[in-house]
């Protein structure tokens, strides 16, 4: 494995259009203070709640995230979905048709769908037959185009932690970015990284409201990272990437937490319950841990119930050809109502 003998340097990382390029910029960034009349942007003067545009760096909402995670405001960059976030570090840093990104097989399909879109190769090393990370075969993988490292914690699809200390010895040994993708964080017993941002230069965080806040139709993804590869996010962003309504009602959602709180401590007690269940169906062979808020359950002939469980109108995710996860189904942990409606069918079949 490349080693950080050198001391990190994120400039050298970013691919060079990036580093030259000037960002569009708008009249409200170069004023500061209170504006009264607005002739800049060529909006609509007369009133509706969005004649205006939005702030293209939603500093509200930071401001609010910032206090809730204890970081600086300067440590998140707000994207359409964690994608957005996802999609940005591949362009900003692998070089298309020349750089790697890495990942590590199961694992969510954005980074391989980024780095395709962006004509970047994707290098493949499996995890081990218990979901984690096999850092030997991952150092054999590195090479001098490997730029990012992308690992999901809780991984999706099989929902375990990564070991702690097998993530952070990558950090400390791989010159290039990790990306830790913390989407399940919510439901799981480990801590984030994002306490550890400022130990590591290099390591940017993902995290969402798609998942335990219930928000997913808002489109919110946020990135914890030093600021400088914040600044490198912001620079090649659209401007106003995150709509009005999306950043007031992010707002709203972030001073009731508690909300938040109640439905994952609701979700993790019907998971128990979900999988003592399953345990209990003749065709379940094997049910994995989960962090997260579903559940992996290897059974027999899994495509053929997932085609039996549409005819029933319950949608599960069928990961049967997926690397390692042979037979097995992914089954998100619903209402008591929908996870009896699945038991049931199951039970019928
Ligand atoms: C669901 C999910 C996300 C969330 O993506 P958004 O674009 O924020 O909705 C990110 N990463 C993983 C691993 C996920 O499963």
């Amino acid at each position: 494995m490349q080693t950080t003998s050198k001391k990190f340097t994120l400039e050298s990382l970013v691919r060079k259009n990036i580093r030259a390029l000037k960002p569009y910029s708008s009249a409200r960034d170069e004023f500061t203070g209170a504006a009264e009349v607005f002739l800049d942007a060529n909006e609509n003067p007369y009133p509706s709640p969005f004649n205006r545009y939005p702030d293209p760096l939603q500093q509200n909402v930071k401001e609010r995230l910032a206090v809730l995670k204890k970081v600086s405001p300067e440590n998140i960059f707000l994207g359409n979905g964690s994608d957005e976030a996802i999609d940005l570090v591949i362009r900003a840093f692998c070089e298309p048709r020349q750089d790697s990104i890495l990942i590590t097989d199961p694992t969510y399909g954005m980074y391989a769908v980024c780095a395709g879109v962006n004509d970047v190769t994707v290098q493949r090393v499996s995890l081990t037959p218990d979901f984690d990370l096999n850092l030997d075969a991952i150092a054999e993988q590195i090479n001098a185009t490997t730029k990012v490292i992308f690992l999901c914690s809780p991984n999706n699809p099989t929902g375990n932690l990564l070991s702690r200390n097998k993530i952070e010895k990558l950090i400390e040994q791989f010159r290039g970015l990790v990306v830790l993708d913390e989407a399940y964080m919510d439901f799981a017993s480990g801590q984030s990284f994002v306490e550890r941002l400022s130990d590591y230069p290099n390591l940017v965080v993902l995290q969402t409201f798609s998942k335990a806040w219930g928000l997913a139709g808002l489109r919110l993804g946020i990135a914890y990272a030093a600021d400088d590869i914040i600044s490198v996010l912001n620079k090649i962003k659209y401007p106003y990437n995150i709509n009005i309504q999306t950043q007031e009602l992010v707002l709203k959602a972030l001073e009731k937490a508690e909300i938040k709180n109640r439905w994952v401590e609701e979700i993790l007690k019907q998971r128990e319950i979900l999988r003592s269940e399953l345990a209990n169906l003749r065709i379940t062979e094997k049910i994995y841990p989960s962090d997260a808020n579903f559940i992996l359950v290897k059974i027999k002939n899994a495509h053929r119930v997932y085609r039996y469980l549409m005819d029933r109108k319950i949608i599960v995710r069928d990961r049967s050809r997926v690397t390692l996860c042979e037979n097995c189904l992914r089954i998100t942990v619903g209402t008591p109502d929908e996870n009896n409606r699945l038991l049931l069918a199951l039970k019928e079949l």
